[in-house]
């Protein structure tokens, strides 16, 4: 049968705190090959999703925005995949292959999560996660985000991404 695909979910995270947890929560939904893709505007929490993904998968070191590289790669502390943190904001090009980040980690052995890939990193598999966290309009102030979550390709149609809601 067709993959009931793109499914979206969506959810309401009311604080820091709460997307971390979103986070951790979501990568044991994770595995080897993953990529997700991250939108929103500056200040929408995606590193902040993406520090609660490495707490979740257990990997070396606490996730920042990188400043001065592109991609940061986390080894695991145990089994588990690494996490490879893409910023590609300042990448010129699109990303055809991860050789392109000149990394010492496959995507096939990695869970890679990019922050503003949209139009870029497409290339890289059929198969990803996408997630928009967004603010209300006009508010700047709120700690309110809407996060809605799209399984795009075979890997996510049989994911039942609503357990996150729960
Ligand atoms: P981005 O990577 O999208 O630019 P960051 O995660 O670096 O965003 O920063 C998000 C900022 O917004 C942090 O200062 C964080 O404390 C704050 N914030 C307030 N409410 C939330 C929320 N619900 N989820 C995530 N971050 C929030
Ligand atoms: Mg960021």
């Amino acid at each position: 049968a067709a993959p009931h695909n793109p499914a979206e979910t969506e959810l309401t995270v009311n604080a820091p705190e709460q997307m971390r947890e979103l986070g951790r929560r979501l990568a044991k939904l994770l595995r080897a090959g993953d990529l997700v893709m991250l939108s929103g505007e500056l200040g929408a929490g995606k590193t902040t999703l993406t520090r609660g993904l490495g707490e979740g998968l257990a990997v070396r070191g606490a996730v920042t925005s990188p400043t001065f590289v592109i991609a940061r790669v986390h080894p695991a502390l145990g089994d588990g995949p690494p996490l490879v943190h893409v910023d590609a904001y300042r990448l010129g090009g699109g990303l055809d292959e991860m050789d392109d980040l000149d990394l010492d980690v496959s995507l096939s052995d990695s869970v890679i999560v990019v922050e503003w890939g949209d139009g870029k990193v497409e290339g890289l598999t059929d198969d990803r996660l996408r997630i928009a966290i967004h603010r209300t309009v006009g508010d700047t102030t709120d700690e309110v985000r809407h996060v809605t979550l799209t399984g795009i390709g075979e890997r996510w149609a049989a994911v039942d991404l609503g357990v996150l809601t729960a």
